[in-house]
């Protein structure tokens, strides 16, 4: 069984995702069981602030837009990715008085998925898109540097889940932030990266 509590040290460096390439007997509800070795963590277990508003789009979304936080930094273990999603959402909120962190989910450089605004809801990461996109943000600055190579796989896996989960169009989109409006994000070696990636395509 793979969603199991990440151990910071349990970093996988290999690519866990053959069950996408190999077997195609099973259904996807058996490799969602099986093949996962990233788990969601939830708000409730990142101690998320209960949202001022909610509003509600109809899934599944056509777009994924991906993000880089620049600030914070790559976190490397739960703790810290824990208190990375709290920094930036007390950011969202009191700084820029949005009603939740303003990001869909986030990767961490832990191996895990953490749970922002979540599925079907609008967002504050995209003007035009937050309400027809999942919003996905890898932690940290990749302006001259790609995240570790996890981050990326577990970014690719969790583009599969939503897909197979029915929030995300088979035939999605995916855009970095820069392509949709006037920003360095996700950042040059990032956005480079993303570029090779299934479903992206010029803005
Ligand atoms: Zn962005």
């Amino acid at each position: 069984m793979t969603i199991e509590l990440c151990v910071a040290a349990a970093i996988p460096d290999n690519n866990n995702d053959t069950a996408f390439t190999t077997e195609t007997t099973i259904t996807s509800e058996q490799i969602l069981v099986y093949t996962r070795d990233w788990r969601l963590i939830t708000r409730a277990e990142w101690a998320a602030r209960i949202p001022t508003s909610i509003s509600n789009f109809t899934g599944p979304a056509p777009y994924v837009i991906l993000h880089h936080s620049y600030q914070p930094g790559v976190c490397r273990t739960l703790d810290a990715c824990k208190a990375a999603m709290r920094s930036m959402q007390n950011y969202h909120m009191d700084g820029h008085g949005w009603t939740d962190i303003g990001y869909s989910f986030a990767v961490g450089g832990d191996g895990n998925v953490y749970e922002g605004r979540g599925y079907e809801v609008v967002g504050a990461h995209a003007p035009n898109y937050n309400s027809r996109s999942i919003g996905l943000l890898l932690i940290g600055n990749f302006m001259d540097e790609l995240p570790p190579a996890p981050m990326l796989d577990v970014a690719q896996d969790f583009i599969k889940y939503s897909v197979e989960s029915g929030h995300l169009r088979k035939d999605y989109i995916l855009h970095g932030h820069r392509q949709v409006r006037s920003t360095e994000c996700p950042g040059n070696a990032l956005y480079a990266e993303i570029t090779m990636w299934p479903h992206w395509q010029k803005s």
